[in-house]
């Protein structure tokens, strides 16, 4: 049986923003990609986005899933809630599909809605499989210690684009696929060096890139793997003897101060 990865967006264009070539690059390789989409915006969105998601899943050759009912991720939600349903729906989910990697932002991505849902996938691990891989990405924090790098070129960034293309009522508040290639290329330059090693030189000739942080639960540590590009194979022989548990159970800036910046009125799913 091919092998199944499962990604988690708090909200529906996630998938699309988060790790697209990595994805891209799992799903070429005949590995199935289920894309569990958490949350639908306002009630009155639902319709809409959850059509928006299944023209992108389609567009990618994903699986879509979506949380039923979605999660309410607004900044004055029970955002705790929302941590519990992920960390207890998810591993059915996971066992369903067979999935031998979860991907999702980091528990510290700054986004509230992201936080809880990378929350929750850190507590769902604690039950998963102990063989199961998580692949955290940053969208609105950057990772700290990411220790994947995939490169990729043009046309897949065209691939990701047009999957992207699928939001356009997300595209018309925000100019995201910018977002998309001025990331890529950003994480192509700075990105060898932030995995392996300040000092390294440039990892890839290729325009664009994901980073990644990949962990596994070995004795209720979240130990990480050696830095290595997919290339290697998803899975390259690895010790994971970089303890990022420090990292992952503390307080994200949020959790410990507050929201810095909250802009009150018509939030920002
Ligand atoms: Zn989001």
């Amino acid at each position: 049986m091919a092998p199944t990865v499962l990604h988690i967006a708090p909200h529906p264009d996630d998938e699309a923003v988060g790790c697209p070539g990595a994805l891209l690059h799992l799903l070429d390789r005949g590995w199935t990609v289920v894309s569990v989409i958490a949350s639908l915006g306002f009630e009155e969105q639902w319709g809409r986005r959850r059509a928006e998601a299944e023209e992108a899943a389609s567009r990618a050759g994903f699986v879509p899933i979506f949380l039923d009912p979605p999660l309410n991720l607004d900044l004055d939600g029970d955002l705790a809630l929302a941590v519990r349903r992920v960390a207890t729906e998810l591993p059915a989910i996971v066992a369903q599909h067979d999935a031998s990697l979860v991907v999702s932002p980091s528990p510290h991505d700054v986004h509230h809605g992201h936080e809880a849902v990378g929350r929750g996938v850190q507590r769902a691990m604690a039950v998963l499989p102990p063989t199961v891989r998580w692949w955290m990405w940053g969208v609105w924090g950057d990772l700290p210690a990411p220790n994947i790098f995939h490169a990729f070129g043009a046309r897949d960034l065209d691939r990701a684009a047009h999957i992207l293309d699928a939001y356009a009522g997300e595209l018309e508040r925000n100019d995201y696929q910018r977002l998309l290639s001025g990331r890529a290329a950003a994480n192509a330059v700075l990105g060898s060096e932030r995995v392996f090693g300040f000092g390294s030189p440039a990892a890839s000739t290729l325009p664009f890139a994901d980073v990644l942080t990949e962990v596994r639960l070995i004795d209720g540590r979240f130990m990480a793997s050696e830095a290595h590009t997919l290339d290697e194979g998803p899975f390259p022989d690895s010790s994971f003897d970089r303890d990022l548990t420090p990292w992952l159970d503390s307080p994200s800036v949020h959790e410990m101060v507050g929201y810095i910046r909250e802009v009150h009125g018509e939030p920002r799913p």
